[in-house]
């Protein structure tokens, strides 16, 4: 059976993150990402979903933050994404690793590759990755240019069933690369941010989702009719997809893989410039039209930005 289409890399890692201050705080004051969204969980309005990316929020750059206000702490484990690697020049390792100073960096070298592993203060794992950037730095923000992070390096999935979530990969368009101890790395081949994904070949204990875990990683994908063609696959397979989404910026389609992880399948279009300028990406709180009725209320329970009270950056 031939496949529809298959994906040039990740879309966007999605991830479970502390207080909305300190993730904002995190992400675009040490990390120097750029707030390119500011709206609700639409599962849960009174929950903001921040995006951080580049300066236009472009797939595979894109790391989307689900802040608890009180949330309870989650343990890392299987099955579920269980870092996300952002992308750095080789050269600007050693700036990071003096950037991060206060966050107990733990460094390794992986397939060749100078890697900075730490957490964003609430426990979220993070890595960069000294490689060479294939992602524009954003030049707006608090880091300088030639250091800036370019987008998505990869993500590790710690899967309950690492030959299965090995399989799904394959389909999706992921070849076999390479593998060091426990680690196996899977690659698009394009030259894209985020074409890369290493899954665990060892079964971590089990997660529990909470602040501090991973929740689902999204790989791209043309458009709505190759998502209605991956879901009658996964279909066939015996999963069970969920119908395509409108996410306002994307069409999706989630999926749980055999080996547990949250796997999301998201359209390039029409991107997060559908409803704001690319100057004023994360301004203001944006809602889908089905919330916007209730805008005052959802404004009035949502935490601000900052510790100030600053709703607006
Ligand atoms: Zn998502």
């Amino acid at each position: 059976m031939s496949l529809p289409p298959s994906t040039p890399g990740m879309h966007h890692v999605s991830v479970v993150t502390g207080t909305t201050a300190d993730t904002y705080g995190f992400y675009t004051e040490i990390l120097g990402l750029r707030l390119v969204k500011r709206t609700v969980n639409y599962d849960d309005q009174f929950m903001h979903h921040l995006y951080f990316g580049d300066e236009r929020g472009r797939p595979g750059t894109l790391l989307t933050c689900f802040p608890f206000e009180r949330g309870t702490e989650g343990r890392v484990g299987r099955p579920q994404p269980t870092a996300t690697a952002l992308s750095v020049p080789r050269a600007s390792v050693e700036y990071w690793a003096e950037r991060l100073a206060d966050y107990d960096v733990d460094r390794e070298e992986r397939f060749g590759e100078p890697v900075l592993r730490f957490t964003d203060g609430a426990g979220q794992p993070l890595e960069l990755v000294g490689s060479e950037p294939v992602g524009e730095p954003w030049t707006g923000g608090s880091v300088p240019r030639e250091h800036a992070i370019r987008g998505l390096h990869s993500v590790t999935l710690a899967s309950a069933s690492p030959f299965q979530t090995a399989s799904v990969l394959d389909a999706l368009g992921f070849e076999l690369d390479a593998q060091e101890g426990d680690r196996v790395r899977y690659r698009t081949g394009e030259t894209v941010p985020g074409s890369v994904v290493d899954v665990l070949d060892s079964i971590l204990p089990f997660g529990r989702e909470g602040v501090g875990t991973g929740h689902h990683v999204a790989f791209r994908f043309d458009d709505e009719d190759t998502l209605a063609a991956w879901h009658d696959v996964f279909v066939e397979d015996g999963l069970s997809p969920s119908r395509v989404r409108d996410r306002q910026y994307f069409h999706s389609l989630y999926v749980r893989e055999p080996g547990g992880i949250l796997v999301e399948l998201a359209t390039d279009g029409p991107g997060l410039t559908a409803d704001e300028s690319v100057d004023s990406l994360g301004g203001a709180l944006r809602l889908p039209p089905w919330l916007e009725p209730d805008r005052e209320m959802i404004t009035a329970q949502l935490p601000p930005l900052t510790d100030d009270g600053e709703t607006e950056r």
